[in-house]
């Protein structure tokens, strides 16, 4: 990343085109607000524009601080954070920064599913770039709009599969400008370097189609063909517009996630943060709480609810972490079981099955139900990875309590409301003995006079650091190796006190931390792979961390 924002020279906009007076206060990268000094004001044609008063951006945050905690209802505060980074981006990703484990939830999950629900509703103004089916053959002229030229990190959905809320469109928008926040915010990735993009290739949600305030393209899916080429072009702009650039895949519906992932993870750097990422993270959390229950991995059997996108990325990357135990690919595939919405995956199951499915689709009589797999197979974790809220009951989760003394539940469906069970649940039915995630955040836990912090499996963990440790050292692709690589670096950062609380992650407070250490080991990954476009440096981590977007302003003049 040379003669970038994070080399630490003067900003992008540097030179005769910086902005002046009216206009820099409307430059979110720039914007300082009432930090402006008096040199500032005079030079760049700012004097009358702001109050007299010059403030600190410590004095500001303290405002801005305060104004987030005047909401009481977390929309509210997903607004006030969004219009706060149209607006003063060093200063939004301060108050993000500052107070991580409180803002997260807000401008990610879970806040951000109904942000997107309601995304018609609440727009102000754009951010990032919406491209519609109707705009076919003008993919490179768009992006000839947007204003940076050098992007690195794009993160794309078509809104098919948002969060476990399904096809929302064009709302979808909210997930890559989500993501793209806790890239900055979690791994110090440069705002300047970050694209949202929506393809809104229209939507079979028909609610949508009658709503007024919707934003997208009143039309049903395209599919097929034309969608297939409509994703060719815009790869292709995109390696010729950006080619250093991350393409992230979120949210897509699973018949095309698996597809595209696929077709293009060997033309374009590019990876499905919804299958590889939320994998990485999954089994950072059994490896964490392997210390607790003992043994090695091959120890386990894992039974999924839920075999998409999420539940089989895991499964795939647990089998790869099983054979590096030493078991062959199809005894290590033995360990992993999946309840779909039609029962047990087994082999001789009618109908033609999901190639993803395949693999997991053992020879064994149908199940129709999970309490009936999990009373035949006697699996040691439970993974939820449905979406369908409560699915993990009483009588399942007391029966996995039967016969593990630590069993593994992780309710990984969100936004809350969709969680197979809550952590509380989880702890009252096992009489606190359970190793519990959950993909969206639950309070502490109390019983019996111990209090257990439930670990939040959320892919903020492992997507922002994989995103810098590739970018970093230029990579011209993410492979599984990195995803494994990361989760056994994540696991290591768990510490004896996170356990001692039950928490199988580092609090979210670390994340600027955790994110250094994988980019380190990700980039040392693509280095030995030979992967990466960059020499190696004489000291990987102190390279990373000098290369990070830290929330400060700077002098102009
Ligand atoms: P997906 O659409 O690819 O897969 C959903 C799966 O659930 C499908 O196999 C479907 O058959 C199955 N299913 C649907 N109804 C069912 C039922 N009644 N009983 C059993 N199975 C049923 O979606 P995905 O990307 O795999 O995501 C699934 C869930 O996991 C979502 O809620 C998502 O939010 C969550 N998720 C969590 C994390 C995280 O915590 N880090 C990451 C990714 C996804």
């Amino acid at each position: 990343m040379t003669s970038s924002p994070v080399d630490g020279g003067l900003n992008p906009h540097g030179g005769p085109t910086f902005p002046w007076g009216h206009t820099l206060l409307t430059n979110s990268l720039l914007n300082k607000g009432t930090a402006f000094t008096e040199r500032e004001r005079d030079a760049l044609g700012l004097r009358g524009l702001l109050p007299p008063r010059v403030f600190t951006l410590k004095e500001q945050l303290g405002r801005a601080y305060g104004n987030f905690l005047r909401k009481s209802d977390p929309l509210e505060k997903y607004i006030f954070l969004t219009t706060l980074q149209n607006r003063n981006e060093t200063l939004f990703y301060k108050l993000v920064q500052e107070h991580a484990e409180e803002m997260i939830p807000i401008i990610y999950t879970p806040t951000v599913g109904q942000a997107c629900l309601e995304y018609g509703a609440i727009f102000r103004r754009p951010r990032g770039i919406f491209i519609s089916i109707r705009e076919r053959g003008r993919i490179a002229e768009i992006f000839r709009h947007w204003p940076h030229p050098d992007v690195r990190m794009i993160v794309v959905t078509d809104g098919e599969r948002i969060l476990g809320l399904g096809d929302l469109g064009a709302l979808g928008m909210g997930i890559p400008v989500g993501k793209l926040s806790l890239y900055t915010a979690c791994a110090g990735l440069h705002p300047y370097y970050c694209l949202p993009i929506t393809l809104d290739v229209g939507t079979d949600n028909t609610k949508l189609h009658e709503d007024p305030l919707y934003i997208g393209l009143y039309q049903k899916r395209v599919r097929g063909p034309e969608y297939d080429a409509f994703l060719q072009e815009f790869v292709e702009a995109v390696q010729q517009a950006y080619p250093k650039a991350l393409l992230q895949w979120e949210d897509f519906g699973n018949t095309n996630a698996f597809r595209l992932l696929r077709q293009y993870r060997d033309k374009i750097c590019s990876f499905n943060d919804d299958i590889q990422g939320t994998a990485s993270v999954a089994l950072a959390g059994i490896l964490a709480g392997l210390r607790l229950v003992g043994g090695r991995l091959r120890d386990q059997k894992l039974l999924f609810l839920g075999a998409g996108e999420a539940g089989t990325g895991i499964a795939d990357l647990f089998v790869a972490a099983v054979q590096q135990e030493g078991l062959s690919e199809a005894e290590a595939r033995q360990h992993c079981w999946f309840v779909d919405s039609q029962g047990l995956v087994v082999r001789n199951r009618p109908g033609r099955l999901a190639d993803h499915k395949a693999p997991y689709a053992h020879v064994h009589p149908p199940l129709a139900t999970l309490a009936e797999a999990v009373e035949t197979l006697r699996p040691t974790a439970l993974i939820g990875v449905s979406g369908q809220a409560r699915a993990f009951t009483r009588e399942i989760v007391s029966r996995m309590s039967s016969f593990n003394q630590r069993p593994i539940i992780f309710a990984l469906s969100n936004p809350t409301s969709k969680a197979e069970c809550t952590a509380e649940d989880a702890y009252l039915w096992t009489e606190g003995r359970a190793i519990v995630a959950s993909g969206s955040p639950f309070p502490p836990v109390t019983l019996g006079g111990r209090t257990f912090v439930p670990g939040q499996g959320n892919n903020v963990y492992i997507f922002p650091g994989v995103g810098l440790g590739a970018l970093v050292c230029e990579s011209t692709q993410i492979t599984d190796g990195m995803f494994l690589t990361a989760a056994k670096a994540l696991a290591a950062l768990v510490s004896d006190e996170d356990l001692v609380l039950g928490r199988v992650y580092p609090a979210l407070s670390k994340i600027r931390e955790v994110s250094v250490k994988i980019a380190t080991a990700v980039a040392d990954e693509a280095y030995h792979a030979g992967l990466a476009r960059r020499p190696y440096p004489a000291d990987l981590e102190a390279d990373i961390r000098s290369r990070m977007f830290v929330p400060a302003y700077r002098d102009y003049v």
